[in-house]
């Protein structure tokens, strides 16, 4: 079986966790602080603060951004659950905006018919590891006073134009959970250029106290802090993270150029000017037929997935907002079509060989 996910882990982080066991000191500390500054650095950043995971970044992020009870926050039913959660945790109301058929990232047009004067910002998400229109939708934000969370979570080193995943938006919100580019386990940073929302980041995620003035108690606040051993991980894998994307993105085009010709399967598209990092490399097929697809690509040796399955609209608490089927039908079409194929850097040419001979196969066989 060719395996959809392996992780590279090596002796350079089991090395630097053993640092971390032998100093003593194994919560939020020097290689946190050591982590944080070079993501800053990578992103080109001002900040960057750490979390326990992609979801508690976003969380930390909308409390920085101001994001309360009431607000509306625009975002994308066509994500994992954590990018809409982020917002029903802060109180305020998910309200989703349709995605473009070919990218799978938010439609800025249906954001700016999705906008009331409730509205306070934007999540837009990198899907798969490809920007969204970060010129529309900043100009949106301008236009109507919004701001905008980046949703990092898939992107770590994916550019638009000249500007690095992390600075799209007033915020970014990444993730380094066992299954990303670059990973620490669970983990999650957030990335900023305001030295304001910094400092309510750091704040947030430490119980509501500054980290000057410890046992003053500003607000609510939680435990999101990270530990050192991830963060001496995060600190190894971040200086691999150009080679890791490097690697996706030349097993993708190997995959590209293998399936592109395939009557019946739509490949990825890259748009101009962006790099795609290709954490998912996501092909799209006849809706009718993509379950039959899909399990004839596993028995034939290829492990395979469908992000997202069911488009977020459609789970029990967010049908409670009043969303019904038929709402976003671009998210619900994409949600019958996709099929994930392995991707990741360790990838052999015979393997990639091998999950181009299966897919073509499969989809050409129940063309007829
Ligand atoms: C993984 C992911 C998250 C959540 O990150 P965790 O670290 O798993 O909490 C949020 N948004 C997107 C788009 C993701 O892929």
């Amino acid at each position: 079986m060719i395996s959809f996910v392996k992780i590279d882990i090596g002796e350079a982080e089991k090395k630097a966790v053993m640092e971390v066991l032998d100093s003593g000191m194994l919560a939020q500390g020097s290689r946190t602080a050591a982590f944080e500054s070079a993501f800053a650095n990578y992103c080109g950043a001002q900040y960057a603060i750490a979390t326990t995971s992609g979801t508690s970044a976003l969380h930390t992020a909308l409390y920085a951004m101001g994001i309360r009870a009431g607000d509306e926050v625009i975002t994308t039913p066509f994500t994992f659950v954590a990018t809409a959660n982020a917002a029903v945790m802060q109180g305020a109301r998910p309200v989703f905006a349709d995605i473009l058929p070919d990218t799978f990232n938010i439609d800025p047009d249906d954001i700016a018919r999705k906008i009331t004067p409730k509205t306070k910002a934007i999540i837009p998400v990198n899907l798969f590891g490809q920007p969204y229109d970060v010129e529309a939708i900043n100009s949106l934000a301008a236009q109507y006073g919004l701001l905008v969370l980046e949703d990092a979570a898939q992107s770590v080193g994916a550019m638009y134009r000249d500007k690095k995943s992390g600075t799209f938006g007033n915020c970014a919100a990444f993730s380094f959970y066992a299954t990303k580019n670059i990973i620490t386990g669970e983990g999650g940073m957030i990335t900023t250029d305001s030295p304001e929302m910094a400092e309510l980041c750091k704040r947030f995620r430490h119980h509501g106290q500054s980290e000057q003035t410890r046992y003053q108690y500003y607000e609510l606040g939680y435990n999101y802090r990270m530990t050192d051993l991830q963060a001496a991980i995060g600190l190894v894998q971040l200086s691999k993270a150009d080679t890791i994307n490097a690697r996706r993105a030349a097993n993708a085009q190997v995959l590209t150029q293998g399936l592109k010709h395939i009557e019946g399967l739509e490949v990825p598209k890259v748009v101009e000017g962006c790099s795609h990092v290709f954490h998912q490399y996501t092909i799209k097929v006849n809706a009718d037929k993509r379950d039959l697809i899909l399990n004839r690509i596993k028995e034939n040796g290829v492990a395979c997935g469908v992000y997202y399955p069911k488009s977020l609209h459609l789970h029990p608490h967010f049908l409670a907002y009043g969303y019904k089927e038929g709402d976003f039908p671009v998210s619900e079409q994409c949600s019958g079509q996709v099929i994930a194929l392995p991707v990741h850097p360790q990838l052999t040419d015979d393997e990639l060989k091998t999950i181009v001979e299966v897919v073509s196969e499969a989809v050409t066989f129940y063309q007829s």
